[in-house]
């Protein structure tokens, strides 16, 4: 392979470094490499095909896709069209079944009342009072009882945060929780975007799309790091994989959490009735359970039915997935970052280069970003 033909390269073919590769090649008609060191393009919105079952599963997680940017959804339409699945979240607890996040029904049924939504906020008001709660609060589980009081806390987000971190949420910062918001009313749609669903043919024939140009060439099973000295040092560089990594870890390693996946088939048409359902007990050790065939409510699928088990646990350098952004690693991505910009034709983005957590319409908006403002600009000149 001669690399030094290529004006841009590309690492990772996750929805960051495919539409920067499809950008470049489709609008300046410039060739690109991409490189990716899986076996597959997507990066983590990869699906496959259950071999026993025949229903389409998120390799790497379940991912609804769903924006209120007009100018991602317009984009992402080149490449596929999206069925009419709306996701809504449940949670079993003690045995019943609520609506996640919290709204009028998980309150009333949890409490057994019939609060209207302009009784809600005294109502809630009172079960805050009951704690006495110092202002601020001083950890993760005293804010969420500053918010909710302590009974909707016990109940619906102590133990599950405890699974997802590992940690008694005593023991975790208060600024992990932004917010906890609580609907005052029966809503029970999980997102407020305007758009959402699931691509009709699943999210690997997106990237097949996007990357079917014949100016770029992609390269799988190829680890950036292995191939560095070959490419031209004139080629722009997009690179999408870790920040920590590119510097060689050289102020040390940045934190994750991740996930692992059991999957289980059974005898039955419908085993949940829904697409995903947490489990808030502490005594479950899984933190949900999801049905990959609800997100396809538009296909016939056969008698057999899929589950998968979510298990959260901290990465140990293999799966990198949620960002911890406690003051360790905020600091350390700080000096990792004013090393960046201190590189010239190098862009370093993408969930795991920003080491933030980002949807997949927050990805896509970033890269046509930065293709927009860094890229045409400087391949134009
Ligand atoms: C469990 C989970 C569930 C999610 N659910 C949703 C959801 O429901 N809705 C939603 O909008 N978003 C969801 N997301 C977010 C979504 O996955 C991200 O927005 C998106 O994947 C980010 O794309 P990316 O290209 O930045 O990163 P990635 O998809 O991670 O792609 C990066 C790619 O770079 C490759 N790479 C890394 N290092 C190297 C190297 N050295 N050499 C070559 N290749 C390399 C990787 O193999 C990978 O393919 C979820 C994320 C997770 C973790």
């Amino acid at each position: 392979m001669d690399y030094s033909q290529y004006s841009v390269v590309v690492v990772g073919s996750g929805f960051f470094g495919s539409v920067i590769a499809e950008r470049v090649a489709s609008e300046l008609e410039r060739k690109v490499l991409v490189i990716e060191k899986r076996n597959h393009i997507g990066g983590n919105c990869f699906s496959e095909i259950d071999p026993e079952t025949g229903i389409e599963f998120h390799t790497y997680g379940t991912h609804i896709f769903h924006t209120s940017n007009e100018k991602v959804w317009n984009y992402i339409h080149k490449f596929t069209e999206f069925n009419n699945y709306f996701h809504q979240v449940l949670t079993t607890y003690k045995n019943k079944v609520y609506q996640m996040p919290i709204n009028l029904e998980t309150i009333n049924q949890f409490y057994n009342v019939n609060l209207k939504p302009f009784e809600v906020d005294d109502f809630l008001a009172k079960e805050k009072a009951k704690d006495k709660i110092a202002s601020p609060p001083k950890n993760f589980e005293e804010k969420a009882i500053s918010l909710i009081g302590r009974p909707l806390y016990e109940a619906f987000i102590r133990g599950y945060t405890k699974k997802q971190w590992n940690k008694d949420p005593k023991d975790l910062p208060e600024f992990i929780l932004n917010r906890l918001p609580i609907r005052k009313n029966y809503n029970e749609s999980y997102y407020y975007s305007r758009w959402q669903g699931i691509p009709k043919d699943g999210y690997g024939k997106i990237f097949e799309r996007m990357l079917s140009n014949p100016l770029i060439t992609t390269q799988l099973n190829t680890n950036y790091f292995d191939i560095k000295d070959k490419i031209s040092k004139d080629a722009i560089l997009v690179y999408s994989g870790p920040l920590d990594q590119f510097f060689d870890y050289k102020f040390g390693k940045l934190e994750y959490r991740t996930l692992r996946f059991e999957s289980e088939v059974h005898p039955y048409e419908d085993y949940l009735g829904t697409s995903v359902m947490n489990f808030a007990e502490e005594s479950v050790p899984f933190t949900r359970i999801h049905e990959p065939r609800h997100l396809h409510p538009e296909r016939t699928y056969g008698q057999k039915t899929l589950t998968i088990k979510e298990f959260s646990s901290l990465d140990d350098g293999t799966n990198p997935y949620y960002p911890i952004n406690d003051e360790k690693n905020s600091n350390l991505v700080k000096k990792y970052r004013e090393e960046a910009q201190s590189l010239k034709n190098v862009y370093i983005s993408g969930r795991l280069g920003d080491y933030k957590y980002f949807d997949m319409h927050e990805t896509i908006a970033s890269a046509l970003g930065l293709f927009e403002d860094k890229i045409r600009p400087s391949l134009k000149a």
